[in-house]
């Protein structure tokens, strides 16, 4: 497992990434500019994983999905935002986008689909209902959306946000992984669950 590519793009810098499972190309959320990124590189997605719904990881979600022919996937719960991103409009969202489809709706119950080999989804709300962080067990890395930052956590104030949730789901679901597993966040740098584990201010009580 290689190390994933890495894209910073968009009015709030968002992070998106291109990961190697296999030969597999798995992009993970679509921020503003990623698209030219990827055709600049001439690399196609073979699907596209949205962590969650907000406007600046979906804004270039559904044309890529056009250009890379790729299935995408994203919880249920994510729907509502990708389906209707114009009810963004009061929070934040810029513009109008363009609604994306999912082919598949995962959840941490179902199967990761089999493209996806050794892989794991983690259901963290608390930032926003839908949020997935993917995991590779193999390789330890956590692709984490708006969930957990290096010395953060995702903002809870948003439709759907709840600090309790969201601080439940990362004592519950994230921090028993292995203490090396790197954490590719949604914002920012790169950094390690047992860094945050130890260190994070929202984490010590
Ligand atoms: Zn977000
Ligand atoms: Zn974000």
């Amino acid at each position: 497992m290689t190390q994933p590519l890495t894209f910073c793009g968009g009015l709030a810098s968002t992070n998106a990434y291109l990961v190697d499972l296999n030969g597999h190309l798995l992009a993970i959320d679509a921020p503003e500019g990623f698209l030219d990124f990827l055709k600049t590189k001439k690399l196609k997605p073979h699907s596209l994983f949205l962590t969650h719904g907000h406007w600046d990881h979906i804004w270039d979600a559904a044309d890529l999905a056009d250009w890379a022919s790729c299935p995408v996937y994203y919880h249920p719960d994510t729907a509502p935002l990708c389906l209707q991103p114009d009810s963004m409009l009061a929070f934040g969202l810029p513009q109008r986008l363009r609604p994306v489809q999912a082919t598949q709706l995962l959840t941490d119950s179902t199967p990761p689909p089999a493209s996806w080999p050794d892989s794991q989804l983690l259901h963290v709300p608390g930032h926003c209902p839908g949020s997935l962080c993917l995991y590779l067990p193999q390789s330890k890395q956590l692709f984490g959306g708006d969930v957990l930052f290096a010395d953060g956590v995702g903002r809870w104030d948003l439709p759907g946000g709840s600090r309790e949730i969201l601080i439940t789901g990362i004592q519950k679901k994230i921090l028993p992984l292995p203490p090396q597993t790197i954490v590719y966040p949604g914002h920012g740098p790169t950094t390690t669950v047992g860094r945050e584990k130890s260190s994070n201010p929202f984490l010590q009580d």
